[in-house]
């Protein structure tokens, strides 16, 4: 099956949903070579400026150990600003297509602080596309009954023109969101999208597993997993070596 896989597919393409890996596809240019060969080992690009030069001066710690690592390494971005797309709503009226952008960028200018980003009018540009969309219903597996979720980010892998193992997220608010619950659930989706792959335990940060009542804004110890993140090595951003990369399945 791998290897038939190996030699029909001409494009990149990982794709993991939430925290369980589901599909994970496999890719190369033919003629395929070794499927122990991936991209380069990972190894960590130099530190953005930005977070550089934070300084957490309470000191709160981090919650590094919950953020999860993938198969290509750590989910950093490298070339910066990166890029991001938001999707102007269809479905409701311009007057609220607008509440609900201004909200999203809300967030994405609040995460800019730490890590340049510009928003940019070409979907096919972007590294992150935000979309007001409900995503697909999620079975758990101890339960049978679908469960709806407010929001879903997703990944997927290509190599870029230059050869570099790239990445671009997905991020769906369920249009159930609004106001700061919007702007909590685009905050928490976003620092998924910027890398940090995993939850924390504590409400007051936004990347707490649930949604609370009174969204915290970034704190200390997001910012704090955030830059540990970037200090990590990835086989993101660097060349793939051969024509072919492989990921093994989980
Ligand atoms: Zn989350």
């Amino acid at each position: 099956m791998t290897s038939l896989a190996l030699a029909m597919s001409t494009a990149l393409l990982i794709i993991l949903t939430n925290f369980q890996s589901s599909a994970i596809l496999i890719t190369s240019s033919s003629p395929p070579s070794s499927p122990s060969s991936p991209s380069s080992p990972p190894k960590p690009h130099p530190l953005p400026p930005t977070l550089a030069q934070w300084q957490d001066s309470t000191n709160s710690g981090d919650y590094f150990s919950q953020v999860n690592p993938i198969q290509v390494g750590y989910l950093v971005w490298s070339q910066f600003p990166v890029r991001v797309y938001v999707e102007p709503p269809q479905a409701i009226n311009s007057k609220q297509a607008q509440q609900w952008v201004n909200a999203v960028l809300q967030a994405v200018q609040e995460w800019n602080v730490y890590l340049p980003l510009t928003v940019i009018k070409q979907a096919e540009d972007a590294d992150i596309i935000i979309m007001r969309k409900a995503p697909p219903l999620q079975t758990s597996p101890n339960s049978k009954i679908p469960r709806a979720r407010s929001a879903q980010t997703t990944y997927e892998f290509y190599v870029s023109k230059n050869n570099l193992l790239s990445h671009r997220f997905t991020i769906l608010l369920s249009p159930s969101q609004t106001g700061q619950y919007l702007l909590a659930a685009t905050r928490h989706e976003f620092g998924h999208a910027l890398g940090i792959w995993g939850h924390s335990p504590q409400p007051s940060d936004a990347l707490y597993f649930s949604q609370v009542r009174n969204p915290p804004p970034i704190s200390p110890r997001d910012v704090n997993t955030l830059k540990r993140v970037y200090e990590q090595p990835t086989s993101l951003g660097w060349s793939v070596q051969e024509k072919s990369v492989s990921i093994p399945l989980k």
